[in-house]
């Protein structure tokens, strides 16, 4: 029997690849979409040899064409950190909105099952705690991250009229903060800038006073949670990430304990909009995709810091490893 053709879209970035990974290891064809404006040929280099997976370099915010058959459709691509939607914004909304209607309409067009990755951005900075589903979110259209959540938003409310007006079969994954190994050393988010702050013998920058409050998911977790969905007949958005929270301060310390490095933490001003507190309310994705993450923070902590500490010191000490300049239109 020949095997399930599966698009991965932003299949070069962080998540985007681990998808990858595990739609190879569970017997798919896999045809990994990326434009490499945050994503990393690197992060999918070992799976070029392999028969079963093709690599288009593309941007989905143009017309997408991939011949042949479709059964499955994941939409990954977007920048996914701050400072990366702060640098594009113009392309994160693009991605968010023309390049989910081009691959509705693909999926339309294949008969494919597509799920998109959305976030807990959608919360904004919630003022209900824990996050469910049903909680509509406070967001600032007009503020920095209103692009990413904006994006996000206007993404749900298009895949949900496919799915309502056409019947096309949609997903929708909530992905709250999650690390592993191929987060970009220098995207901004928290964990890689803490890591790499360590290895380069500088200070840790805690923004704010440290108070606000995250969840962190360890990637094979967070593919897992994102695999089941697909899987799943699921339609309304689910929450996937781990509810163990902790206040950014606290995980500086974990940090600083798990490098060994002796610098100290500094405080800088907190970004406007910062979310204050961030927690999953995972009991949907427990009741029906019989998902909960198995990973520790220390267990998934260690592994990411081993990754982190074989890059080469060059990678370690790049400021910008992207150059977003040349497409900026
Ligand atoms: N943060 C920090 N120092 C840094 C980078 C980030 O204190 O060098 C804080 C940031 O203000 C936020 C949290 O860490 O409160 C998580 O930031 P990240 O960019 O990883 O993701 P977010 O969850 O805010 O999208």
């Amino acid at each position: 029997m020949s095997k399930k053709r599966v698009l991965i879209t932003g299949g070069a970035g962080f998540l985007g690849s681990h998808l990858c990974d595990r739609f190879i290891k569970e017997g798919f064809h896999v045809i990994a979409m990326d434009n490499l404006i945050t994503g990393d040929l690197s992060n999918i280099e070992h799976l070029f040899k392999l028969p079963d997976f093709e690599f288009y370099h593309h941007d989905v915010s143009s017309f997408v064409h991939v011949p042949g058959e479709l059964h499955y459709i994941l939409h990954f691509a977007s920048p996914a950190s701050p400072i990366d939607y702060l640098k594009i914004p113009i392309q994160t909304l693009k991605v968010g909105s023309l390049g989910i209607h081009n691959l509705l309409g693909l999926a339309r067009v294949k008969k494919a099952r597509i799920l998109i990755a959305s976030t807990s951005e959608v919360y904004g900075d919630p003022l209900v705690h824990p996050q469910f589903e049903e909680y509509y979110g406070n967001v600032n259209p007009v503020g920095p991250r209103g692009v990413y959540d904006e994006a996000k938003r206007f993404q749900e409310a298009m895949t949900m009229a496919y799915h309502t007006f056409h019947g096309l079969e949609t997903r929708i994954v909530r992905i709250f903060n999650t690390y592993g190994p191929r987060m970009r050393l220098n995207d901004g988010r928290v964990l890689p800038a803490f890591i790499g702050q360590a290895l380069r013998g500088e200070d840790l920058t805690v923004f704010g006073d440290g108070s606000q409050t995250r969840s962190f998911c360890y990637v094979d977790d967070q593919v897992d949670g994102i695999y089941r969905l697909l899987m799943s007949d699921y339609t309304q958005p689910v929450n996937i990430g781990n509810p163990d929270e902790i206040t950014i301060m606290q995980f500086a310390e974990e940090i600083i304990k798990l490098t060994g490095t002796t610098q100290k933490i500094i405080t800088h001003p907190l970004p406007k909009d910062d979310p204050k507190q961030r927690q999953p309310d995972i009991r949907k994705a427990k009741e029906i995709l019989g998902w909960e993450p198995k990973v520790s923070r220390s267990e998934g902590l260690k592994i990411t810091y081993e990754y982190f500490k074989s890059l080469p010191r060059e990678i370690l000490f790049e400021r910008d490893n992207k150059s977003f300049e040349r497409y900026i239109r």
